[in-house]
């Protein structure tokens, strides 16, 4: 078989595990038709793929190929790796409709707790709603209720599926994997999927479905995929010769580790943070955005060069995001080769143009089928491979480094690159034509331009695409190995037809897939629409109250804990653990835009200060970073501060589970101020708080650091927490007004005067400082203190409040206060 004969065999094999249980959402979506599953997925698939692919599947004993009935054996004992079941074995009785698909963090326990009462209580994904015949993928989270899948609204998904997967036919794009695979995602990702049923938490022995169809269908094509490779590469020609299916499928294979057919890749790019954050104020805001957004274009350009390369796809991809990737590939020679020189071919391209700031390190662990039940000591093992690796950094490239050191480039013997301070390359102008003139790199000023085209696509109201070719063009806006990518607001045929690959950014609407090599790219990309917001000044320039920059860096607590220990150990197999991280990560790169932007279903935005909807239509905040499970946020102080606490609240429904949990640290700055420094000094307060130090209690995580000082739960039944914060700001506003400018809050006449804040926060500074009593200095103050008579309640509240507040518990006063102050300081451009 030719080389193309072979990718095209793979690609329908691929398909057809990717397509083999749907079966079970076509049963529930007519449970009037008796036909038998085998004929049911048979006859439907007919219509859209070719029968004698199908018979390798459905009815392999038609076939008297001993290559296919190999490859049906393999299919097989891939569904049997997963723990699922085959269609061969189900009826269906043994489908209960209306039972909805457990919420894969249910399984979360904290691994401190054994007691069974203990376990958070489970919670269920209910069906996506089809509005207008049309599934609009947005705003999902889990509900209490286990059953309430109706045979009606199946109908409707299934109806809605169809016609999509009509689409893709009709626009011949019914081979293409990734379309497929994102169309299954869309609407089998909340069905579940029958064999897996289990017991969870209090409710003893009860019957739950924790496996979606698309999980158990991703997870069953990656693993026969490997299977496939494993074995023709161990028979040889044989494979193609011989029945095998008593080697293939052995039953002692799957509880002994008698051989080891899988490889689990994971890939680290170091030197991640120094590269986003090491750059001067020049043009801050869109090189920061370029430059994160190139090395989320790097990881998915080495993922697909390792897909492309070992002949996988999209479904042998665990996680990417946050300068990582997991995959799951063969342990066959042919790969362990193909991840080399895939490694090497990065690095060197690294080395060339980022002056080794940047390594790419991969390493692999070899697993048996057998292990697939518990994959926490595959991870662990990993993991310690990759720390190694990361002490030995261009270990393969020390003889370039010790050679002479290079002259600088004659550009450089009086400047250097305005954003990176390299000396050694050409430079050229940012912006032609203005007239501070900032001199920079090849790469800076291409990093800079795409964090440009990416708010302007950000911003279109068409659906952004990038384009992707493997041989130099004439036109592009960055070049990674040797592929040339280029955004664009909108997909065209005149630019795509040459394309090798399109990149669909966010698009969850399938009639958007036009290129046969259309696939989805999931990123958080959230900018303000306004036109007008270019840069961080403008964006503080814009804003309300005072003019200062928040910067929030945020990640989920004990990450590596909720891998490793907080699922039982029989329940830490493969399909779990790759939902995981998936739904993870669908949250940080997905979500996290429509949080900032309170799009259709989204939770409601926090408001600490009411501002008129004319002045402040939209968060004036910035991704700078999101994905894995992390994020890093600038713009207004405000807008970021409120954005923490809607992240927040929406991350705690996602997961609907107290167990995992969000931390962050938030700082304030100014927008001159060195981007490096501010998130370093984000950093830090994130590790405050995390650190567990403050008021000698056990575990601070779980909350949010307002600069350094200041640390608050989110909630604590102790008090002090972030709720107190908002109720505290809700005290002090009715001594505050929208001010005439439109721009900033003024204090109401007759109320508090501007000294009296300042001396209550006086005070509130001095108890944290010196913890003693100071309530007759603050008897004092309020008892000085005159308002008018229809104020006079809402002081005696005011001070109510603050006289109850515990000793050493009274934080939140003072920055309630501080950011109070914040809003009504004049600012620079009021008269
Ligand atoms: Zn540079």
């Amino acid at each position: 078989m030719g080389k193309e004969q072979i990718l095209s065999e793979r690609t329908k094999y691929c398909l057809m595990a990717l397509l083999h249980n749907l079966w079970q959402f076509r049963v529930r979506a007519f449970p009037e038709e008796k036909e038998k599953h085998e004929n049911l997925a048979w006859q439907w698939l007919r219509k859209y793929y070719d029968e004698a692919l199908l018979r390798t599947f459905f009815q392999p004993e038609s076939d008297k190929n001993l290559r296919h009935l190999n490859v049906h054996a393999i299919f097989l004992e891939a569904i049997r790796c997963v723990g699922s079941v085959s269609h061969e074995d189900v009826n269906n009785d043994a489908l209960d409709a209306e039972l909805r698909l457990l919420n894969p963090f249910s399984r979360v326990r904290n691994p401190q707790e054994l007691d069974p009462s203990t376990f958070p209580d489970a919670t269920y994904l209910p069906l996506p709603v089809i509005q207008d015949g049309v599934l609009k993928f947005g705003w999902h989270v889990p509900a209490k209720d286990k059953i309430g899948n109706k045979t009606e609204d199946y109908r409707k998904l299934w109806s809605s599926f169809e016609d999509e997967l009509e689409h893709l036919k009709n626009r011949d794009l019914i081979m293409n994997v990734d379309a497929v695979l994102h169309l299954l995602d869309k609407y089998t990702s909340c069905i579940p999927s029958s064999g897996t049923i289990g017991v969870i938490g209090r409710a003893d022995q009860e019957k739950i479905v924790d496996i979606s169809l698309f999980d158990n269908a991703r997870t069953t094509a990656a693993i026969m995929l490997c299977l496939l490779d494993y074995y023709s590469e161990k028979y040889g020609e044989d494979f193609n010769n011989k029945p095998l299916d008593s080697e293939i499928i052995s039953d002692e294979n799957q509880v002994k580790d008698i051989e080891k057919p899988f490889l689990l890749v994971g890939g680290d790019i170091s030197g991640v943070q120094r590269f986003i954050y090491t750059i001067t104020s020049k043009g801050a805001l869109k090189s920061l955005k370029g430059r994160s957004f190139f090395l989320e274009l790097l990881l998915e350009h080495t993922v697909d060069q390792l897909l492309e390369k070992l002949e996988l796809f999209r479904c042998n991809v665990v996680f990417t995001g946050g300068g990582h990737f997991y995959l799951i590939c063969p342990n066959t020679k042919k790969a362990r080769s193909g991840i080399e020189d895939v490694a090497g071919d990065i690095n060197d391209f690294l080395r060339k143009n980022f002056a080794a700031s940047l390594e790419l390190f991969i390493c692999y662990e070899p697993f048996s089928k057998a292990e697939l039940k518990n994959v926490s000591p595959i991870w662990r093992r990993l993991s310690e491979k990759l720390e190694a690796v990361k002490k030995r950094p261009w270990e393969k490239y020390l003889d370039h480094f010790f050679s002479a050191p290079e002259e600088p480039h004659p550009d450089c013997y009086t400047a250097k690159c305005d954003v990176c301070g390299r000396e050694d390359v050409p430079l050229m102008s940012l912006k032609e034509g203005v007239i501070e003139e900032v001199k920079v790199c090849k790469g800076c000023k291409e990093q800079f331009l795409l964090g440009e085209k990416l708010h302007k696509a950000s911003r279109s109201r068409g659906k952004p695409v990038i384009y992707r070719w493997d041989s130099e063009v004439s036109v592009y806006d960055l070049q990674i190995g040797n592929s040339f990518y280029k955004i664009s607001g909108d997909y065209s045929d005149d630019v795509g037809s040459s394309a090798s690959v399109v990149y669909h950014l966010n698009e969850w609407d399938l009639n958007a897939f036009r290129h046969n090599k259309s696939r989805p790219l999931l990123a958080g990309i959230y900018i303000p629409p306004d036109e007008n917001i270019t840069d961080l000044e403008t964006m503080v320039d814009k804003s309300y109250g005072m003019e200062r920059l928040g910067v929030l860096r945020m990640d989920v607590d004990y990450l590596g804990r909720i891998f490793s220990r907080s699922v039982p150990e029989n329940e830490r197999n493969f399909s779990l653990m790759a939902t995981l991280s998936y739904r993870l990560s669908l949250f940080f790169k997905y979500h996290l835009n429509g949080i900032l932007s309170g799009r259709d279903n989204y939770p409601p935005k926090t408001v600490l200060f009411p501002r008129s909807a004319s002045s402040c239509p939209h968060r004036l905040v910035s991704i700078v970073y999101s994905g894995g499970d992390d994020l890093f946020l600038i713009g207004h102080w405000l807008d970021v501060l409120e954005a923490a606490l809607d992240v927040q609240k929406a991350f705690r429904d996602f997961t609907a589970n107290p167990f995992i949990t969000l931390s962050g640290g938030f700082v304030f700055g100014y927008s001159h101020d060195p981007v490096y420094r501010l998130a370093e000094l984000a950093g830090r307060a994130e590790g405050e708080a995390k650190s567990g130090r403050k008021n000698g209690q056990e575990d601070t995580r779980k909350s949010i650091a307002i600069t350094e000082n200041h640390v608050f739960p989110w909630k604590s039944p102790k008090g002090g927490d972030v709720e107190a914060l908002q109720q505290i700001i809700s005290y002090l506003s009715p001594f505050m007004k929208p001010g005439s400018s439109g721009r900033s809050m003024s204090l109401v006449e007759g109320g508090l005067s501007m000294g009296f804040l300042y001396r209550l926060l006086d005070l509130m500074r001095r108890w944290r400082n010196l913890n003693k009593w100071i309530h007759p200095k603050l008897a004092y103050l309020f008892g000085r203190t005159r308002v008018s008579e229809d104020l006079k309640g809402h002081l005696k509240n005011l001070q109510d409040y603050v006289f109850s507040t515990k000793i050493g518990n009274g934080e939140h006063v003072e920055v309630g206060l501080m950011l109070c102050i914040m809003m009504i300081r004049r600012r620079s451009d009021e008269p």
